[in-house]
């Protein structure tokens, strides 16, 4: 599969994200899940996921760190689609060992300690959520950040060994807003409250107009550091 991903970019370099979608969700029925953060792209993406009907397993991670926004959002979603948003939670012996040796925020200690509570709260779970998937689909845009730049539509994840697709990489944050206000898609209330990005809590802060959209995201690392590891490049 991994050889194909080329012709796959060229075939639907033209395509919009809802066919993208649907091809991907015939071809693999059983094995293609989609991981939400609840954030406004990966709304946009359940949207389509839902209005199409396809037969896609949608996911979240709780990282036990999370604003109680999100939590209402993943159930007001829920609620207005009619769907499941399947919940993975970290290994509770994972999250007590780090906690009890590294402290309850570890995070602003160091990058390690940082990408170590990542890697017990997101990564472990993530990896569990995609076992047995073949494709892996995320809200991913280029627009996003410097780590995302590079991005394209479709591509092999050598980390979780996945084809991942990104049906709205080529989306820009205007496309998306409109799109989200003409489907009357519901969004997490912090973004109209200055936080464009939202993840766990302890590790998001609101921006100011005019600063990059990820800059609330662990804002004491330095830009290129601004992953948990989900979408790391080797
Ligand atoms: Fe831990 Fe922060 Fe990563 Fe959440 S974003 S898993 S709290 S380091």
């Amino acid at each position: 599969m991994k050889e194909n991903i080329e012709a796959l970019n060229n075939r639907f370099r033209d395509s919009g994200p809802e066919d993208l979608l649907a091809w991907f969700a015939g071809e693999y029925k059983g094995k293609i899940a989609f991981s939400t953060s609840l954030g406004a792209e990966d709304q946009v993406v359940t949207y389509m996921i839902a209005a199409m009907q396809i037969p896609v397993k949608i996911f979240t991670l709780d990282t036990g760190r999370l604003f109680q926004e999100t939590y209402d959002l993943l159930d007001i979603t829920q609620k207005k689609y009619g769907i499941t948003i399947d919940v993975y939670f970290p290994e509770a012996a994972g999250v007590e060992e780090m906690v009890k040796s590294k402290g309850i925020n570890l995070f602003y200690d160091s990058i390690e300690n940082r990408q170590l509570c990542c890697h017990i709260r997101k990564i472990e779970p993530l990896k569990r959520a995609l076992q047995g998937m073949d494709v892996w689909i995320t809200g991913l845009r280029k627009d996003q950040s410097v780590t995302r730049s590079d991005a394209s539509m479709i591509e092999w994840d050598a980390t979780f060994e996945k084809i991942k697709i990104n049906p709205l990489i080529n989306w820009d944050s205007d496309t998306m807003w409109k799109y989200l206000r003409a489907m009357n898609i519901p969004v997490n209330e912090l973004h109209s409250q200055g936080y464009p990005s939202i993840g766990c809590m302890p590790c998001t802060r609101a921006v100011q107009p005019g600063e990059d959209v990820r800059a609330g995201r662990w804002w004491w690392e330095l830009p290129q550091f601004k992953e948990c590891g989900l979408h790391k490049k080797p």
